[in-house]
């Protein structure tokens, strides 16, 4: 591909589920397109717990966007995280290490997804890592079995007891499936490998400020869900609001006003998402409105007003309520990339976009699941046979499938998990990078052979 060309250049912000599939729907089309990613990986989100609690590997559920792509010809992939979107010139600036690339763009679809949300309490993330990226998920399977070690050779009972008491915050599919997860950990996988300890005594707390979990599934799943979790040994808190939280604790506050802590090593934080931020600089600069978790406020067409060039698709948007799930990301990024496809056509669009819904699952243990389909709702195991197919038949790439399916076989048929590699560094590395700062990174521009290294290089 020429940087130079005439072609219509597309730029795309992300490799999820939005930015793929948009790529995927422009492969026929004469035009140019950069993926921008700042992870060279499609992640399948759904099935981070799996990778956190040693079921999966993290090259089971994250294939290189640049092999996925690789036949489609009309594709640049560059690795990159955006910085800047400058409206005005239709440019996109993205930044690698220290060295930066400028990407022009006809049409931009920006498909950055969310993070996590801490309500304000950015500090909470030290102790308390959120299950978006592979880093968190490798950071919190560390966290939990080297829980399991540590309180092995700790001779202070208060110590091991902290040590063994693992809560997941918020109720949502991800905190009761990672809650589902650890309990089968313990009662199951490690139960006989420990010499000292009894790994079926740890505690597995889920605490929820609201008074249900799974709530968008419904009172009698919501219901079936919290009596499945309790069966297997979690204890269900809700109505219980984390206050503040350190190394060694959790504070809660419960609806009556009373005030406690738990002495708590690991802690997992899965409540609430905040957009991009990439959102608001773009609404900034377009007069659009974002919501107070940062997602845009879209046309019908997924557009911003007055800039039909700017597309956004997936855990970005807010539009009539549509929720931030995988098949949202993967109809809006299919629909912005034909609404491309008909303008330059010179066809007419497509009408407003619309979301259809196929349903939501949650797992929570081997063999049980629940899922709402249309107006069926079931639970049990022909829900979690149900939930494997549909994971199965959704993940990106022949090969991943087949090596999801191979360590699934491992872990349901036996009880034993494949990925259970945990390290220090795996645990400590994020936080020793954030008291490095940037001196923790390499500078690729040598000052002394390259010369002014704030120059940085334009793609296009
Ligand atoms: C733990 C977990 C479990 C989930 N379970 C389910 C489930 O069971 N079912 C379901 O339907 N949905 C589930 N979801 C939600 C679903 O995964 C998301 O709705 C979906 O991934 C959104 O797709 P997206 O393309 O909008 O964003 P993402 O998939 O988040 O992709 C965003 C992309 O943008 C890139 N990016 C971000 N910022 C920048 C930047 N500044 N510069 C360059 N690149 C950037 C990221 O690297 C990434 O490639 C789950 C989510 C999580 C976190």
């Amino acid at each position: 591909m020429s940087a130079n060309s005439n072609k219509h250049q597309v730029v795309i912000i992300g490799s999820g589920f939005g930015g793929l599939f948009a790529a995927k729907e422009l492969a026929d089309e004469d035009v140019e397109i950069t993926l921008i990613s700042k992870t060279s990986h499609h992640l399948f989100q759904p099935l981070l717990y799996q990778v956190a609690t040693g079921i999966l590997s993290e090259g089971d559920i994250a294939p290189t966007t640049r092999d996925i792509l690789g036949n489609q010809s009309n594709v640049r992939v560059i690795l990159g995280d955006v910085q800047e979107v400058d409206v005005e010139a239709k440019t996109v600036r993205s930044e690698s290490l220290n060295q930066h690339t400028i990407t022009h763009y006809d049409s931009l679809i920006v498909a950055a997804g969310a993070g996590q949300s801490y309500f304000g309490n950015n500090h909470f993330a030290r102790y308390a890592p959120g299950m978006k990226s592979i880093d968190d998920a490798l950071e919190l399977r560390g966290r939990i079995f080297g829980s399991f070690e540590l309180a092995e050779t700790s001779l202070d009972p208060e110590q091991r007891r902290r040590l063994l008491t693992f809560v997941v915050v918020g109720a949502g599919p991800t905190g009761v499936e990672m809650a589902g997860q650890i309990a089968e950990l313990a009662q199951r996988t490690l139960a006989d490998e420990f010499r000292q300890i009894d790994p079926s005594e740890a505690r597995v707390i889920l605490l929820d400020a609201a008074p249900k979990v799974l709530p968008s599934f419904g009172d009698r799943l919501s219901d079936r869900a919290r009596k499945s979790l309790q069966d297997q040994g979690v204890e269900v808190q809700l109505n219980a609001m984390v206050t503040d939280l350190d190394q060694y604790k959790i504070d809660v506050k419960d609806s009556d006003g009373s005030h406690r802590s738990i002495e708590t090593m690991t802690k997992v934080w899965a409540a609430g998402v905040a957009a991009s931020p990439l959102g608001r600089m773009v609404a900034e600069q377009t007069g659009t409105e974002v919501d107070r978790a940062g997602r845009v406020h879209v046309e019908d067409d997924l557009t911003v007003s007055g800039h039909p060039e700017i597309f956004f698709v997936g855990d970005m948007i807010n539009l009539k309520g549509y929720p931030g799930v995988a098949q949202l990301a993967i109809q809006s990024g299919r629909y912005a990339a034909r609404q491309i496809k008909a303008r330059l056509a010179g066809t007419t669009p497509q009408g407003a976009f619309k979301y259809r819904d196929k349903g939501s699952m949650a797992t929570i243990s081997k063999y049980s699941a629940v899922a709402s389909i249309g107006k069926i709702n079931f639970t049990g195991f022909f829900a979690w046979v149900a939930w494997l197919a549909v994971h199965l038949m959704a993940m990106v790439g022949f090969k991943n499938r087949v090596s999801t399916l191979l360590n699934w076989v491992i872990t349901f048929v036996g009880d034993n998990r494949n990925e259970r590699v945990s390290t220090f560094q795996q645990v400590f590395a994020r936080t020793a990078m954030e008291d490095l700062g940037p001196s923790a990174f390499p500078n690729l521009s040598d000052p002394a052979r390259d010369g002014d290294e704030d120059e940085g290089k334009a793609a296009s």
